[in-house]
């Protein structure tokens, strides 16, 4: 499907919000769409970064040096229209827990997006963000979040909070198993927060993984 870009909102020299129209699109917090441009051929996964109530679609793009399909978004004119397919995936929240849990948001980079998204459709969540990032220009849309509720870790700038990886502030933080886990970002990085849950005592049916890369 074929949907006109509204704006392009850049958050960084990397990182970019890129926002399309709707139309009847319905989806769950946390599911990914398919994008590129209109008869490339070529598209890749995003996750919405928008809330289920929300009158436009947005999701937070990096752009990767030579990558093929985010830094060819970034140069989309407004009204140009770009190709949508989808939603996919199952990195969604059961809405039965939303009312009886603590969620625990880990991600690096623009692994935040389907969090963010958790939070505007759900506006009552229990939540926690560990947010792990390089530096402090790296938190996004930072003013949406409860102060209190996102934790950041940034790993190649000192600054006031935690310096370091969220694989390195993970393990000095108590942690309530009932608790449940979503893990979004790297490989790498998940597969470190993994063991490190798991080591913690947390149920591996706790705990919920989406790799971008
Ligand atoms: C389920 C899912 C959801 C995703 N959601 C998002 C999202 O919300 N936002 C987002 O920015 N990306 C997201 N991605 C990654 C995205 O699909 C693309 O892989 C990324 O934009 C690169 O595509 P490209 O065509 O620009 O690069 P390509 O031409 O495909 O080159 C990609 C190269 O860059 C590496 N790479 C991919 N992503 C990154 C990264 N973030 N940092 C460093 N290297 C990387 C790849 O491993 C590969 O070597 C998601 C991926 C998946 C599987």
């Amino acid at each position: 499907m074929l949907h006109k870009v509204l704006e392009i909102r850049n958050l960084s020299n990397t990182t970019y919000a890129l926002r399309i129209e709707r139309k009847k699109v319905s989806f769950k917090a946390g599911q990914c769409f398919n994008l590129g441009l209109k008869n490339s051929g070529v598209n890749r996964e995003y996750s919405i970064y928008s809330g289920e109530n929300d009158s436009c679609l947005e999701f937070l793009v990096k752009e990767i040096k030579e990558g093929i399909v985010s830094s060819s978004l970034r140069q989309v004119t407004l009204g140009e229209e770009i190709n949508l397919h989808g939603p996919y995936g199952s990195f969604v929240i059961d809405p039965v827990q939303i009312k009886q849990v603590k969620f625990y948001f880990i991600c690096t980079g623009t692994g935040i997006a389907p969090f963010h998204s958790f939070i505007r459709s759900h506006p009552n969540l229990d939540y926690q963000i560990i947010n792990g990032i390089r530096f402090l220009n790296e938190r996004y849309d930072y003013d949406e979040y409860h102060p209190l509720k996102i934790t950041t870790c940034i790993s190649r700038e000192k600054w006031a909070g935690f310096h370091g990886r969220l694989t390195n502030y993970l393990p000095e933080i108590p942690i309530d198993t009932k608790s449940i886990f979503y893990i979004c970002g790297n490989q790498k990085m998940i597969q470190e927060a993994y063991v490190i849950l798991r080591k913690k005592k947390v149920s591996g049916n706790h705990i919920f993984t989406e790799a971008f890369f």
